[in-house]
């Protein structure tokens, strides 16, 4: 069942008890029964029905071999928690078709409350394997749970993308954060990679780079996932999306960002530069 309807299934009990598994999934991988019936208003007929529920809609995760009951909130929970608070705070009325599936995040186009087309990135961290949690997690024993991962990378993509929005800066206008998710203006363009036909690529390349320079001056950041793939080009101007990664980013990110761009532009467009010209320019 697609996301959108499964958050239109789910009735304020059943958010309320959702929520509740997201602020324990911290402390408790697993959130034993015992406790939900201890901590929460249901009786027990109640809570059996509203587990049952968010059961059959994949939202939570039922564990029997422990010898106790226990839940845990999975991906498509905390989507759905997202989708409610965008709702509530009027920024997303609807859902509508999935646009891009990568390894850490799922991209929705929506509709805000004026029906104009939206996008909302809900970041899924470890989804996929836990190489690419070990990778994001600085202290390889501090196990943050993948709930905080996405939570947090959410939260720097939302703080990066508003502060370059601020100093100008050619990325999507930040709308909202729900919990895992950021709605953000559509860019109606197609990918960099796609090497559409540029009326100046000259001047496209230098708005890549002040972009890159207003994170690295303005906004302390670094992309650090630079590619052709992560630039939405539309009448010729080029806008840098997917910015998660930023804070944790060091000089070498930044050379290896822009050797991305350069070499693209020179295979591609013909156009020669230099990047130690360039880094000077960008640090300047
Ligand atoms: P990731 O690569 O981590 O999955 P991205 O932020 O690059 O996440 O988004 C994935 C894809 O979704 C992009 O390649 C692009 O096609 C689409 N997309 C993301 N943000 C926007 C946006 N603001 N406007 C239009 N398309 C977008
Ligand atoms: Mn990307």
């Amino acid at each position: 069942l697609p996301l959108s309807n499964r958050a239109s299934l789910v009735g304020p009990p059943e958010f309320s008890l959702l929520k509740f598994l997201l602020r324990n999934s911290d402390s408790y991988e697993l959130v034993p029964k015992k406790k939900i019936q201890e901590e929460t208003e249901f009786n027990p007929t109640q809570l059996e029905y509203y587990l049952a529920k968010l059961l059959k809609l994949k939202l939570i995760y039922h564990e029997k071999n422990l010898g106790y009951d226990a839940y845990k909130i999975t991906f498509s929970g905390i989507d759905v928690i997202s989708i409610k608070k965008l709702y509530e705070s009027r920024i997303l009325k609807s859902l509508s078709t999935i646009i891009g599936e990568g390894k850490e995040s799922e991209v929705y186009a929506g509709y805000d409350f004026d029906d104009n087309k939206i996008v909302v990135k809900f970041h899924r961290i470890g989804r996929t394997s836990y190489k690419s949690l070990r990778r994001v997690n600085k202290d390889p024993y501090g196990r943050k749970s993948w709930v905080r991962l996405s939570i947090e990378n959410a939260e720097a993509e939302y703080k990066a993308l508003t502060c370059m929005w601020k100093n100008g800066a050619r990325v999507p206008r930040p709308i909202g954060l729900g919990v895992n998710a950021i709605a953000m203006e559509l860019i109606d363009g197609v990918q960099l990679s796609e090497k559409p036909e540029l009326g100046d690529p000259e001047k496209v390349l230098d708005e890549i780079i002040s972009t890159i320079k207003i994170a690295y001056t303005c906004c302390k950041i670094i992309h650090g996932d630079l590619s052709p793939y992560n630039i939405m080009v539309t009448n010729d101007i080029p806008y840098i999306i997917d910015w998660p990664q930023s804070s944790r980013a060091s000089e070498e990110t930044l050379y290896r960002d822009l050797s991305h761009i350069i070499s693209f532009f020179e295979k591609e467009y013909e156009i020669v530069r230099e990047i130690p010209q360039i880094l000077s320019y960008i640090r300047g």
